[in-house]
């Protein structure tokens, strides 16, 4: 069941949203050689406090998950994909990270990502973050009235398979609103022309998610969160909330 948000609602979203963008635009900033995984999961609370905001992440508990999620924020380092918990692990110079957040305000949550590099980075891994958001910005573009689901599923998987990397199934884009993960899935490949019509209204977290190796195998690690590239090579991941208007995409968390 998709609902469908008025202006109004967008509107209300877009303030969740800029609360995220705050956030993932803090933990950047704190994001050094030396600094624990923790410490920006504690950077992104003081953001959400200083907003009156609340955690869509924090206690989190989905069927899969063997425990309830303990951050507000995913931290997912070189070869994990997503999902990553914010560990006492300080970051090493050449570290990939995605970080991911969420923010509900006034009822309504926002979802973004990003990831970058600490220190000097590789050049593989430049090429690969960039890819991630030229993937995100292909699927934006596509997240217009007339297209279809599909349409987004293929403009992100093009950009991906194009470069040469993997992509792992199962995990991809939803619908948003009221609560995190709502309907329609977005997934990160797809046929163009398939799937459900987009309509003004509808708000979607699109968010592509990318294997170095090419390969699109990975499995879930011990903590029951995190998961990770099943061959070691790294991964990136970037997401925006985007609402589809008569406009055109409307991007709510962006700073
Ligand atoms: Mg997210
Ligand atoms: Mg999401």
């Amino acid at each position: 069941m998709v609902e469908l948000k008025t202006a109004t609602h967008v509107d209300a979203m877009r303030e969740a949203g800029r609360v995220v963008a705050q956030a993932l635009t803090a933990v950047r900033e704190a994001a050094a050689v030396g600094v624990s995984l923790r410490r920006l999961d504690e950077v992104a609370h003081a953001v959400l406090r200083e907003a009156g905001a609340g955690s869509p992440f924090l206690n989190y508990h989905p069927a899969f998950a063997p425990m309830p999620f303990p951050a507000v924020l995913c931290t997912s380092v070189n070869d994990a994909i997503v999902h990553g918990i914010p560990t006492d692990y300080r970051l090493r110079d050449g570290d990939l990270l995605s970080a991911d957040f969420g923010a509900k305000l006034n009822g309504w949550v926002g979802d973004s990502a990003i990831s970058f590099t600490v220190g000097r980075a590789r050049n593989a891994d430049t090429r690969l973050v960039d890819t991630a958001f030229e993937a995100l910005e292909a699927g934006i573009a596509a997240a217009v009235v007339g297209n279809r689901i599909g349409d987004i599923s293929h403009a992100i998987g093009r950009v991906c398979r194009g470069a040469g990397y993997g992509i792992p199934a199962g995990f991809g884009g939803h619908g948003i609103g009221r609560s995190m993960h709502e309907d329609p899935g977005v997934p990160n490949e797809g046929r163009p022309g398939r799937g459900m019509p987009l309509r003004p209204g509808m708000v979607i977290a699109i968010e592509p998610m990318l294997i170095a190796s090419g390969k699109d195998a990975y499995y879930e690690a011990q903590d029951g969160w995190t998961l990770r590239t099943s061959d070691g090579s790294r991964a990136a991941h970037a997401e925006h909330t985007v609402a589809v208007t008569e406009d055109g995409p409307r991007i709510l968390t962006a700073l």
